[in-house]
């Protein structure tokens, strides 16, 4: 068992597949480092679906919908959360077609973001797609210098709002926000005091589906509905960053999104926070510092309660080491 453990270690050091909102990672981030060495990189033909790794169980975040069903399907790229058994990995990649998609055309295929994390400081390797992405493209997945980009994702439950925006007001910290149109429905005056508060939140689709399975006029939608209501509600133009759900995309998606005057925001640090924390707020602490590096984009849930009984001293560590906690907009 140890062996089989240490094997799936290797292979999240490979990837860390960390995915937005409801996707499994087989590792935390925290047992990746401790792997004796995290690769620096793939070897070069390895696909981003060939290192979907295990998962030891099918569990689901606590921060969607009950109704969400992440990636159960099979598609033409099983993410992390495609994967809720270990027999899952015995599929190869290759031979996975694409269903969902409405057309199959190669730029169609689905992908699911990741990263390779490497140690303190430095920035991770990205998966092989990044290199054929396009700047007319415009992606982001991480920046440069002493700036470090909070991304909030809150595709589920808000959590104690009051005690989040607390700790970003009194260490005077601004962060990006990436709500569900669903959860700014429920509660337009979060959307509200966000933007009093100066923070930058983003289009992340009213439904918070798998973007892969839609077609194209569907994603337009879904997109052009979240500018309605964040102009009815805050009487202001959204700034145009947008996060796919799950993190899944695909290279004509990139240019849908792109075409319609968005930045597609990735990252460059995410953990496993869809569910309890074994060392409670240390975990998203230590996550976070671990792998901390210029431009760092970080994923976080606001689903998460660790996350935010850490964010104080997150924020306040980061600032220590020289970092300043910065809006997509100033990059
Ligand atoms: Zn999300």
């Amino acid at each position: 068992m140890k062996k089989h453990m240490l094997a799936i270690s290797a292979i999240t050091a490979f990837a860390v597949l960390m995915t937005a909102c409801a996707e499994l990672n087989p590792q935390p981030a925290a047992t990746a480092a401790v792997s004796p060495k995290a690769s620096t990189s793939p070897s070069p033909s390895a696909k981003p679906t060939a290192t979907v790794s295990p998962s030891p169980a099918a569990t689901k975040t606590p921060t969607e919908k009950p109704s969400e069903k992440p990636t159960a399907k099979p598609s033409a790229s099983p993410s992390p959360s495609a994967s809720p058994s270990p027999s899952a990995t015995a599929k190869p990649a290759q031979t996975a077609k694409p269903t969902g998609a409405p057309a199959a055309s190669g730029d169609k295929k689905a992908v699911s973001w990741y990263y390779m994390k490497k140690k303190k400081g430095q920035v991770p390797d990205f998966p092989a797609e990044t290199k054929k992405m396009k700047p007319e493209q415009k992606v982001i997945y991480v920046g440069t210098g002493k700036k470090v980009y909070l991304t909030i994702d809150t595709g589920g439950p808000l959590g104690d709002v009051d005690k989040m925006l607390k700790a970003l007001k009194d260490n005077d910290a601004k962060a990006n926000f990436f709500v569900a149109g669903y959860n700014i429905k429920k509660d337009p005056e979060f959307l509200k005091r966000l933007v009093k508060d100066g923070h930058l939140v983003a289009n992340h689709t009213m439904t918070h589906k798998d973007m892969t399975e839609m077609t194209d006029e569907q994603v337009k939608k879904e997109i052009e509905d979240y500018e309605k209501l964040y102009k009815e509600i805050t009487g202001k133009e959204i700034v145009k960053y947008f996060r796919f759900p799950y993190g899944k995309y695909s290279p004509h998606l990139l240019d849908v999104i792109s075409g319609m005057g968005y930045s597609s925001v990735f990252w460059s640090t995410a953990m496993r926070d869809w569910e309890p924390r074994k060392n409670g707020a240390d975990d998203p602490y230590n996550d976070i510092m671990n792998n901390l590096h210029d431009g760092n984009v970080i994923l976080m849930h606001q689903g998460s309660e660790e996350n935010i009984e850490a964010l104080d001293r997150i924020i306040k560590a980061i600032k220590k080491e020289g970092y300043e906690l910065a809006l997509l907009s100033d990059m």
